[in-house]
């Protein structure tokens, strides 16, 4: 079989060596005779498996003592409710980023329990896609929270800077850059992420909480989705996804040993350049993302004439690249380039890119 590699946006491709590992230990876990999925979640087994899970992200992203760490169920969405139901009443401001589809999803979500108010929007430079940073005076310090997303999965928007909020506790939806690169912590009232992209399987998701901030949910706050339920049950609640938890530990592990965050963010800073040069050396393919704010995640791009996309997207096929088609929303190409890409699948695609445009060019 040729090499896969697999640049799908999510459920995305895990590191080979972590499903290897969980191949190898899915009928018998560590002798113990039971699969992870067949242990009770309250059982010593899998008790010490959810610890350090937890134990190796907070030493991941240098998560301070007064945050929480919830793994709970409902992927990126389930938070899209969760936050404002524990961070607002209905009277409420939100103040919301909206960089993007999935940033626009929430502040549609947020509108069912508080009253959301878009203080920034997607702009224009130079005739591309460009996230202007807020101005202090247009945050008003009585809001609840500033929602944001800064690394927009489907258009390919990221943003850097941190908005000046004051008091105002900053929450961003990190589903597609989680773990991607060294971010101060402190700086966050909540970061929430879906797991299939950089943590783990669908379905899981994490969210790292400022212990201020729980303890205020509105009244008709589903149990499983009050923050302050979740940290003090250590996520227990109810039976949480467990498998998905197991999974999230070894990619953590795997993380680690590849020299934690910031070893895998030069990788990362590598891989977006290596797609980046190649889309900008010639007329033949395009991004329509000004390159202040390009995703090192998600890189969409088109081919000047779409009446080739389908002729690529089968050749790339052929050659072992795989899930490159763009998201509906936006057509043409997509290559989601997280962690577990290794450079060589970048590589490839990048070299498959060059002989396309010397045939098709
Ligand atoms: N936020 C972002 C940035 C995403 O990329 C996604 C999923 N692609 C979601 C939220 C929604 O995640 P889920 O499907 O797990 O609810």
């Amino acid at each position: 079989m040729t090499q896969v590699f697999n640049f799908s946006a999510g459920p995305a491709m895990l590191p080979p060596a972590v499903l290897h590992q969980a191949q190898q230990e899915l009928v018998n876990w560590q002798g113990s005779g039971s699969s992870v999925m067949e242990v009770s979640h309250r059982g010593e087994e899998f008790m010490a498996i959810a610890a350090q899970a937890e134990a190796d992200l907070r030493q991941l992203m240098h998560v301070p003592d007064n945050y929480h760490v919830l793994f709970t169920h409902g992927g990126g969405r389930a938070h899209f409710a969760a936050v404002p139901m524990n961070l607002s009443t209905p009277d409420d401001t939100s103040l919301h980023l909206v960089s993007g589809s999935w940033s626009k999803g929430a502040v549609a979500e947020a509108s069912k329990f508080n009253q959301p108010k878009v203080i920034g929007e997607l702009t224009q430079k130079e005739g591309l896609d460009f996230m202007q940073q807020p101005a202090a005076d247009e945050i008003d310090q009585n809001a609840a929270y500033l929602h944001f997303c800064p690394n927009e999965t489907v258009d390919g928007v990221a943003f850097d800077w941190l908005p000046d909020s004051g008091k105002v506790p900053l929450v961003a939806d990190m589903s597609s850059c989680i773990l991607s690169k060294p971010i101060d912590v402190s700086r966050y009232g909540v970061i929430y992420a879906g797991a299939q992209k950089n943590i783990g399987p669908s379905g899981l998701s994490v969210v790292i909480v400022r212990d201020d901030l729980v303890g205020h949910a509105q009244k008709y706050t589903p149990s499983i989705f009050d923050y302050k339920e979740l940290a003090t049950t250590g996520s227990m609640y109810n039976t949480p996804p467990t498998f998905s938890w197991y999974l999230a530990g070894l990619v953590f592990k795997w993380l680690l040993s590849q020299g934690g965050v910031e070893a895998i963010a030069k990788l990362n800073q590598a891989k977006a350049a290596c797609l980046y040069n190649a889309i900008d050396r010639s007329d033949f393919y395009r991004s329509r993302v000004h390159p202040e704010c390009r995703s090192i995640m998600n890189v969409p791009f088109q081919l000047a004439d779409p009446a080739l996309d389908a002729l690529f997207l089968a050749q790339a096929a052929d050659k072992g690249l795989v899930a490159l088609k763009g998201h509906r929303f936006v057509g043409g190409m997509r290559a989601s380039i997280y962690n577990a890409m290794s450079l060589e699948g970048v590589q490839s695609l990048v070299e498959f890119m060059a002989d396309f445009e010397r045939r098709q060019g």
